[in-house]
């Protein structure tokens, strides 16, 4: 099998699946009991981790607040705003193409505070528009949400520009870096957003382990949402799991050091699978497959594509041999079509040609070599049953 569906999730490194087993083997204490040895060990390995995701987001203004991945961090922080808000700052703003967490997120952060949430367009290739976003973000916004990088079709918001507009209407910015990490330089956007979150199991890093990223002023006016026993910061109550954040932090550490090669490679593999399936397929008189979202200015590793007149689900069933995925793989088990591909303009029919590739630290040319052919014999196939079918319909 080759796997090219690592925005769903990546493969543990191996060199953190050992840290992982040797401190959840090796170390057995409660990092919040101080008072003896295993206590204090547990504690120095979460320090150390705390320290290395810190050093991969560049950042010594904020804190970075353990959870159990992006999803529970983007609820702490939003609802936690929603939580303390006060005055006429109510309503929340995001992005069209934002993941499912942030959407439920700010839906539910907006009725904590009896407000509103707004909605920004984003272009045809899932950047938000800038103007209609800052048309939506006035005085009565506690906060928006805006991800840095698209996890289905990559496409890569300005967050500078983004964070300028909100914090003019003085509202805040949480900034979900989840599938820019490793991926494409982060440090400019988290420094610029009030909160980020991120995601271990998206960095070849265990899942159950991500991280709230908070400037350090928010700290006390966040009002928790997971209250217990006073750890994170009074932010994340619950005894913190110390073999995950070990290996998330060594993640983050791998990540510093070598995700620009990584994205290098896969800059490099992600343009020949374009440029040789579209030259295969095209010399053979069929559809070009489309790229969805932006040619240039995307995730290094994304490709969403669109073959047109093929349906991807039996593009996917005539590729047994590869792992990919129809959209989001977080809603796969969800048959609606993908919000992201339909809010930059494509139809439900056009949603459901589309599939979507995405290669990792561990993906070899060799797998590159196999998917651009079991792509291109599954597309050829799918299309030559269209024309039999159309064939069979005229008769
Ligand atoms: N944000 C983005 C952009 C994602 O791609 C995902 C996972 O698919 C999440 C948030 C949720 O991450 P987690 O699985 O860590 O809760």
């Amino acid at each position: 099998m080759v796997y090219l569906d690592n925005n769903a999730t990546t493969p543990v490194d191996p060199r953190v699946a050992e840290l992982v087993v040797d401190v959840l083997c090796g170390v057995s204490g409660n990092p919040a009991s101080s008072s003896h040895r295993s206590g204090t060990r547990a504690a120095e390995v979460v320090d150390a981790a705390r320290t290395q995701v810190a050093e991969l987001l560049g950042e010594q203004r904020q804190s970075v607040i353990f959870t159990s991945g992006a999803t529970e961090a983007i609820h702490i922080g939003l609802l936690g705003l929603g939580f303390s808000a006060q005055g006429q700052r109510r309503n929340f703003v995001i992005a069209a193409a934002e993941h499912k967490a942030v959407i439920a997120s700010a839906e539910l952060a907006a009725r904590v505070t009896g407000g509103e949430l707004r909605v920004a367009r984003v272009d045809r290739s899932g950047v938000v528009d800038l103007e209609h976003f800052d048309s939506l973000v006035d005085e009565t916004v506690v906060a928006a949400a805006v991800m840095h990088a698209n996890n289905e079709i990559g496409s890569i918001n300005p967050i500078p520009d983004v964070a300028h507009t909100a914090h003019e209407a003085g509202a805040l910015l949480l900034c979900d870096v989840t599938q820019a990490v490793g991926k494409i330089p982060i440090a400019t956007a988290v420094a610029r957003a009030d909160l980020s979150v991120l995601s271990s199991h998206k960095m070849y890093g265990p899942k159950g382990s991500g991280a709230l990223v908070i400037d350090r002023h928010l700290q006390k006016t966040l009002q928790p949402v997971l209250a217990g026993g006073g750890q994170e910061r009074g932010l994340r109550g619950g005894t913190q799991n110390v073999p995950g954040i070990a290996g998330f932090g060594l993640a983050a550490q791998v990540a510093s050091k070598e995700g620009e090669r990584d994205a290098d490679r896969n800059r490099g593999m992600t343009n020949r699978i374009v440029m040789e399936l579209s030259a295969f397929l095209a010399a053979n008189g069929l559809p070009r497959p489309q790229l969805n979202g932006s040619v240039d200015d995307r995730l290094p590793n994304t490709l969403n594509l669109r073959f047109p007149g093929a349906d991807a689900d039996a593009v996917i069933a005539s590729a047994p041999e590869l792992e990919i995925s129809t959209g989001s793989a977080c809603q796969s088990a969800v048959t609606t079509p993908s919000h992201v591909l339909t809010a930059i303009g494509l139809s439900a029919g056009e949603v459901s040609e589309c599939i979507r590739i995405s290669l990792g630290r561990f993906t070899t040319e060799e797998d590159v070599n196999q998917a651009i052919s079991d792509l291109a014999a599954a597309a050829t196939r799918v299309y030559a049953v269209n024309d039999t079918r159309e064939g069979d319909d005229g008769s």
